[in-house]
């Protein structure tokens, strides 16, 4: 029997998702589809209850049911769990299990581009305090690297600071100078740069020249961040990266088959990416 996985979310018609595990089902000849479903917030229950009763081999979880799915599984792994959101739902037995890929899609980015990036002692500058900063911290702390994290809103990096413990410090915004002249790796894990909000404007000089900078906003693939950083020679880590390799896990964990982030895949995503991009810009 053809066995289903999806991508729930609400809006879910801009998930690139299907297009990712798609490729590699046609790939590996697995007899499986990948299908995107529209579901509302109260519709979410229905939705696990039919999952269940249908024996779904697997599903990915967005926006705005990363947090709210939790109460309706069995199980989380370790990330999730730390994080406090799920992005993968996969079966153990007949337990239904919640995990957080963004953790080591996070890592597995930047070890492709930016090999060395976490020597011993290192420091990361993560900005934001949002579902993609705390995957982008529990990933740092895993390596041992110390975190200093920056938000907006002050409370929200403090939360953080309080929830990962001793190796993650909570800064202002006006510190953000100081703290770059000391860090290996700059993120930006807030939504600033994204296409439709405003860019991320942040002065690079401070950074060491060794120091990395990683975007994990990936629409549009170069943000003015990236293109700063790259202007100034330092090694510049786009999120397409992180999305690519957060789907393999999923993809492993479902079909038994650790998929390659392949040159051909990212090339199809960045044509769809920028094609959206051209799409959307006015003329
Ligand atoms: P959240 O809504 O959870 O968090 C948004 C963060 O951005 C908050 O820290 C918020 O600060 C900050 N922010 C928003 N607007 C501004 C602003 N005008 N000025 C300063 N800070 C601002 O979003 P996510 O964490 O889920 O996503 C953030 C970005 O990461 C998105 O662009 C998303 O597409 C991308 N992402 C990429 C992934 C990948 O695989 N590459 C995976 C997941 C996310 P405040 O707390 O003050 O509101």
């Amino acid at each position: 029997m053809t066995r289903r996985a999806f991508v729930i979310g609400h809006p879910i018609a801009h998930s690139r998702s299907p297009m990712l595990h798609s490729y590699w089902l046609a790939r590996h000849g697995i007899d499986a589809t990948y299908e995107r479903r529209d579901v509302t917030p109260p519709e979410l229950g229905d939705f696990i209850a039919e999952f269940r009763a249908a024996g779904f081999i697997g599903c990915n979880v967005t926006v705005p049911h990363k947090t709210a799915i939790i109460a309706h599984l069995d199980r989380l792994d370790a990330e999730a769990e730390a994080i406090g959101a799920v992005n993968t739902l996969w079966w153990e037995g007949c337990q239904l299990v919640g995990g957080n890929t963004d953790v080591p899609g996070f890592l597995a980015n930047l070890d492709e581009r930016a090999p060395g990036w976490d020597r011993p002692g290192a420091l990361a500058v993560v900005l934001g305090a949002g579902g993609a900063a705390r995957a982008a911290i529990v990933a740092l702390c895993q390596r041992g690297v110390r975190v200093g994290v920056a938000n907006r809103t002050r409370a929200g990096a403090a939360a953080l600071a309080k929830r990962f413990g001793a190796g993650v410090a909570d800064h202002a915004w006006a510190e953000l100078p100081a703290l770059l002249e000391g860090a290996d790796l700059l993120v930006n894990a807030t939504s600033l740069g994204m296409n439709g909000q405003p860019p991320l404007d942040l002065d690079l000089a401070p950074l060491p020249a060794h120091g990395v900078v990683h975007d994990v906003v990936y629409t549009p693939l170069e943000t003015r961040l990236l293109a700063a950083a790259a202007a100034r020679g330092l090694r510049a880590v786009d999120g397409l990266g992180m999305l690519l390799h957060q789907a393999a896990p999923a993809f492993a964990r479902w079909f038994a088959t650790t998929p390659e982030v392949t040159a051909e895949l990212r090339a199809m995503l960045t044509r769809d990416i920028q094609g959206r991009v051209l799409a959307t810009t006015p003329r």
